[in-house]
């Protein structure tokens, strides 16, 4: 994650060993992954954009043994990386789509929203992307916590949501935490009309779907759309997520042109186009020198 305001860190970072309980396709850009098992207590749940480091066996289950502890930490990442190349697990972020505390009846589940982006046939999908095509139940998977990027201090009553496709999950459960009497605006930018996923909301935040056309740069039209919007009356907490040119371009916007107080935004690059995640930082400077 190469761009980001002031996060509200995790309760507990440790290593959590979950696995896949099911899996489901929702619409043509869209797989539910739904995990569970003994640790899913180890996780503690925050609401918001709560989002967590994911790390997938695709080089079996030896590489998730392997992994060490703080992983997601400069030291920890340089052992992670002396995991030899084949066995190591592949590291991506994703966001907590729901939480299910364990009842009398069920254990705990936690469902992963994943955005299926690119072809398999071509190599340009991703290996999450593919994971979550192909994973079977009884799969073993790691996640380490790492909190919010929505800071709920910035203000819950109201608010202006702002994402392409990869943030609808954080923006759906954001929704899901606010306070019923919030109110606000909500765009969330989808590559088709059946990835639009309808989520509960209060009822006083609109939410405004924008289709992007085929060969249009995701995030162009969310942020059209927030160029062209009336925003609710001040002060009011902008979060902005997805294609890394779009929270940048939208918070420069808000903050330039709309004179929202820096403070007051919350934001979060989640993906770059033609890089891998997570970019190593060498490479992210490189790609800004050259924006
Ligand atoms: C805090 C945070 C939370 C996130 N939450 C979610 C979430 O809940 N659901 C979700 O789907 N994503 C989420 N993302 C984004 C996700 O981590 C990236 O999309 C990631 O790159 C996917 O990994 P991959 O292995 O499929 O592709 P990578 O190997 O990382 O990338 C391969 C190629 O695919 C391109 N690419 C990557 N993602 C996309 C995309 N979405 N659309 C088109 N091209 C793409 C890259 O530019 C690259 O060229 C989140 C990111 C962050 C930082």
């Amino acid at each position: 994650m190469a761009l980001a305001s002031r996060l509200v860190k995790p309760e507990t970072q440790g290593l959590v060993h979950l696995t896949v309980l099911r899996s489901e396709r929702l619409s043509p850009h869209w797989m539910r992954v739904t995990l569970g098992g003994a640790e899913i207590d180890a996780f503690r749940p925050l609401g918001y954009d709560q989002w967590f480091r994911l790390f997938l066996p695709l080089g079996g289950d030896e590489g998730l043994e392997r992994l060490p502890a703080k992983a997601n930490k400069l030291f920890g990442y340089l052992r992670y990386l002396r995991i030899p190349d084949g066995v190591r697990p592949v590291m991506r972020n994703y966001t907590v789509r729901a939480f299910r505390p364990a009842t009398d009846e069920a254990d705990a589940e936690l469902d992963v929203d994943f955005v299926l982006h690119g072809s398999p046939e071509d190599g340009t999908a991703g290996p999450a992307s593919r994971w979550a095509q192909t994973c079977e139940p009884g799969e073993s998977v790691v996640l380490i916590d790492e909190g919010l990027a929505f800071n709920p201090e910035r203000g819950t009553d109201r608010v202006v949501l702002v994402a392409d496709e990869t943030g609808l999950p954080a923006i759906a459960r954001v929704c899901a935490s606010l306070p019923s009497h919030a109110s606000g605006l909500a765009i969330v930018e989808v590559p088709s009309a059946e990835d639009a996923l309808e989520f509960e909301h209060p009822a006083g935040v609109t939410v405004r779907w924008i289709v992007r056309d085929h060969d249009v740069k995701p995030g162009t039209p969310a942020l059209q759309a927030l160029r062209e919007a009336s925003l609710p009356d001040a002060p009011f907490h902008a979060y902005i997520v997805g294609e890394q040119a779009l929270p940048t371009e939208a918070r420069r916007h808000l903050v330039t042109d709309r004179g929202v107080p820096k403070d007051l935004v919350s934001f979060c690059g989640y993906w770059r186009v033609g890089a891998a995640s997570p970019t190593p930082k060498a490479q992210a400077a490189n790609a800004e020198a050259h924006a």
